[in-house]
């Protein structure tokens, strides 16, 4: 692949040329890594390159939180179970803006980049988009220079790596850290105690007081990992420090001293199991005590850190919301409102009114699904076990909210029993998305129509109690990964047309608009698109054995499976494609490459039965010689960044299919857009504001909308009227049906076909796909008129701008934080 000729901002230091780079690389290899040139391996370079990419963050990274300190600013601080980082070796080498200075450094010592980049694992300590999101805000706060933490869990095993066997998913652990993690700096003496279990002790204090004391607890300590986070051209380097579980004591010393030394090396290792492993549960919530335990381990160690911060600066509590705003994403951190109220009521011996101001002025809360199965309870006697005084702080938070409920709404029990932090369910459960919507100054939703659905469905009560309290703030992306470092040939196209100013102020693609008129510039990007297809059909023909046709329409849907992605919806289309060529064999058919990638939860099993349903349909599809190159099918197992790195580039469509009111935002339909796909989608989301910016001319939408979801469920739906009166319908489902695709086992997708009928088809498959399918049409009538698709494509990459993350992070510091970018002094020359 090409150099990428983007920004050379720090070429004037020294170290950052060429030969710098070149003679770092030699001295890490032997001094760190402690290898010959002439023995060392892909795996040497790579652990090589980091050390001198890492070693050019340290200062800048210091001097960024000297700053902080300096300044005394206000810091955010974002909580987050998942950090979907990714790989690190280009985005710092962009980021610090001398990635051609590196890649001639490397290639003169005669080495491969492309092979020792793709060494590096890819860090997944996360699910799908809410991990994501994560990474890519981290990203734009560094890039913007605020002042922004990364707080999470430092997972020993991240999210699982899918194997497809026979067609079926298989989950193989992930084992990142093998090789050892260069990016991270251990910090042994960053060590937090984290309590569990025990119980309550009433005493009064010198002044009569009630208080409380949690005593008999199981400890466990939090041992902070750093990982530096360059921005994109600018000397800020924030940090995002993750929490490994340590056993309070190496060993149990009553253990130990009674000669039984496995027993005491045993207890050592339960403890440290809470840091353990991921859980690989996409949007569905898992009442398991070890991820509540899980939760509370990172957001305790993660307070204490903060307040400790806080602490070097300040006396008392009055300053922390004017120096402190925390973000929770999503629920799973909730839990600290509760703990900063014990913090400061139990442990400084504040006023519960006077905790309570600070705690709500502190915290705000972003909401990612409005699926009530996805909205996190705990039972309450689990949470009585695991955090007993957490539980009477949740029990005097709801009592005071409930009693200002009643004031202001006399005798409406249904109310108070809606909006209870306590779900009156058997056993009782704790509420979390109430906690944290009563314990929060400001809630979130992730875009427009999400937010709006959050005010009118399941915070309707709160919204009229807190009119201002829910606000929207689209998600967003970071192009320095998703377009800089993703398709470097487009960004270097792009650069040579309006500069690279796009790249920390992405509404300047505006400037290309007038180039989707300009014939050699729509040569030129096509020219681009192409040559990513054909990288992909490359690795497509490598890995999978596939021979894709790379002249072919590259559609693709690339997303976590589940049930409300409807990527059903798309198989159900492809099998009509099928149909259609086997029913004209000689016919007109365009022809088209349809591209899957997703993991399942390992315990969804409609979402592993689709993948099944797809990789056996692929196998029929892909061997029929009526078929040809015409169509095929192509699972790419383990989507994660680094795949969907390699495969957006390449998407000329993106399938954004939900059912309407489901997917909260989506950032796929984002990084798919930004690379010139054109989008064929439901008015889900942010495709909603998608539409608004390429124009509804540009954007292929279809099926029911919000309101015609609700007003076909009131009514009821009728699966089966859709399967009679549509023959082309009704003959894709027999085939699932009867085992078209697995002779072998012809009862084998029943399940998938009376989900769809019988079982009621929950999620409206039926009723849009009529609509869908006629869209997927005009799909092709376009694509067949090269010039006007590519037209399409430019402007959809043109008008993306509004969905830069840094345009989020924007809104969430004046919004939702307030607080102001700090730069860092320029470091000094050596
Ligand atoms: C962006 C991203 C997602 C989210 O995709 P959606 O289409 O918004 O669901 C999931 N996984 C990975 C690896 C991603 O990069």
């Amino acid at each position: 692949m090409a150099s990428n000729p983007l920004t050379d901002l720090e070429l004037d230091r020294p170290g950052m040329d060429a030969a710098g780079w070149r003679r770092s690389l030699s001295n890490h290899l032997v001094y760190s890594i402690g290898k010959d040139p002439l023995t060392a391996t892909q795996r040497d370079w790579f652990y090589t390159a980091a050390a001198a990419v890492r070693e050019r963050l340290i200062e800048r990274w210091m001097e960024t939180m000297r700053s902080y300190y300096r300044a005394d600013t206000k810091r955010v601080y974002y909580l987050s179970m998942e950090f979907l980082m990714g790989r690190t070796l280009m985005n710092s080498v962009l980021n610090m803006g001398c990635e051609p200075a590196f890649r001639t450094a490397v290639e003169n010592l005669g080495l491969d980049l492309a092979a020792i980049r793709e060494i590096e694992h890819d860090a997944a300590l996360g699910n799908g988009g809410l991990g994501r999101l994560a990474a890519c805000f981290l990203d734009s706060m560094a890039t913007l220079g605020l002042p922004g933490y990364g707080y999470g869990i430092r997972y020993e095993y991240g999210m699982f790596t899918q194997k497809i066997e026979n067609g079926c998913q298989v989950e193989h652990p992930d084992n990142w850290l093998r090789y050892g993690n260069p990016w991270e700096f251990p910090r042994p003496e960053v060590l937090y105690q984290v309590k569990f279990h025990g119980r309550v002790v009433e005493y009064a204090d010198a002044e009569g007081r009630l208080r409380h004391h949690w005593v008999d607890t199981d400890d466990v300590m939090a041992m902070a990992y750093d990982t530096p986070i360059p921005g994109y051209a600018t000397e800020t380097v924030n940090n995002m420090r993750l929490w490994a579980a340590k056993a309070t004591r190496d060993f149990d010393l009553g253990y130990f001293n009674e000669g039984n030394y496995i027993k005491a090396v045993e207890e050592k290792n339960e403890s440290e199991n809470l840091s353990k492993v991921l859980y690989p549960d996409d949007t569905t919530e898992m009442g398991r005590e070890l991820r509540l335990k899980q939760q509370y381990f990172f957001v305790s160690a993660s307070l204490q850190d903060i307040l400790f911060r806080y602490a070097k600066h300040h006396e008392g509590f009055d300053a922390l919301p004017d120096k402190v705003a925390i973000q929770l994403n999503d629920t799973h951190p909730a839990i600290a409102i509760a703990e900063l109220m014990r913090i400061l009521v139990d442990g400084h011996g504040l006023d519960w009114d006077h905790a309570w101001d600070i705690t709500r002025r502190v915290f705000s809360y972003t909401n990612h699904t409005l699926m009530p199965e996805a909205l996190e309870t705990w039972p309450v006697p689990l949470f009585e076990r695991v955090l007993p005084r957490h539980l009477q702080i949740i029990y005097e938070i709801n009592h005071r909210f409930l009693r200002e409920v009643t004031h202001r709404h006399p005798g409406d029990h249904a109310l108070l029993r809606r909006v209870s932090l306590i779900e009156e369910s058997s056993p009782k459960r704790v509420r979390m998305a109430h906690l944290a919507m009563v314990g929060c100054h400001k809630v979130n939703g992730v875009a427009a129509i999400h937010t709006e659905l959050m005010r009118q469905t399941i915070f309707a009560d709160f919204h009229r109690l807190w009119p201002d309290k829910i606000v929207n703030v689209t998600n967003g992306i970071t192009p320095r990964r998703w377009l800089n470092q993703a398709n470097p040939d487009l960004a270097r196209l792009i650069c040579a047309r309006i500069g690279n100013g796009w790249l920390k102020d992405l509404e300047q693609l505006k400037r290309l608009e007038p180039l989707a008129e300009d014939a050699a510039f729509r040569q030129a990007f096509g020219a681009v698109k192409q040559a990513n297809k054909r990288r992909l059909a490359e690795a497509i023909a490598q890995r999978l054995g596939i021979a894709v046709n790379p002249d072919s329409l590259f559609d693709v849907q690339v997303k976590r499976i589940h049930e409300y992605k409807r990527q059903l919806l798309n198989l159900l289309h492809v099998i009509t494609l099928y149909n259609r060529i086997r029913a004209h064999p000689s016919g007109d058919h365009l022809a088209r490459t349809v591209i899957f990638g997703g993991k399942a939860a390992p315990g969804y099993r409609m979402a592993k039965q689709i993948i099944r349903l797809i990789n056996d349909v692929a196998d029929v599809v892909n061997h029929d010689p009526l078929v040809a190159d015409r169509l095929k099918v192509v699972f790419i197992p383990n989507y994660d960044v680094s795949t969907a790195q390699d495969i957006i580039p390449a998407a000329e469509l993106s399938e954004q299919i939900s059912t309407a009111g489901t997917e909260a935002s989506g950032t796929g339909n984002m990084k798919l857009a930004l690379n010139g796909a054109l989008t064929i989608g439901t008015l889900d989301g942010a495709n909603i504001e998608i539409r608004n910016e390429v124009g509804a001319e540009n954007i292929f939408i279809f099926g029911l909308d919000t309101e015609g979801v609700t007003a076909l469920r009131a009514a009821g739906h009728d699966p089966w009227w859709h399967y009679r009166e549509n023959a082309e319908l009704r003959q894709v489902l027999d085939m699932i049906r009867d085992g078209f695709f697995s002779p072998e086992e012809p009862a084998r997708h029943r399940v998938i076909f009376d989900a769809l009928t019988t079982g009621g088809d929950p999620f409206l498959l039926l009723a849009d796909y009529a609509d869908y399918v006629a869209r997927q049409q005009e799909v092709e009538r376009v694509y067949r008129n090269r010039d006007e698709w590519l037209r399409r494509a430019v402007l959809n990459v043109a008008r993306m701008g509004r969905f830069s993350a840094d345009r989020s992070i924007r809104e969430y510091a004046e919004v939702i934080w307030n607080v102001k970018p700090v730069r860092p002094r320029r470091r000094p020359r050596r």
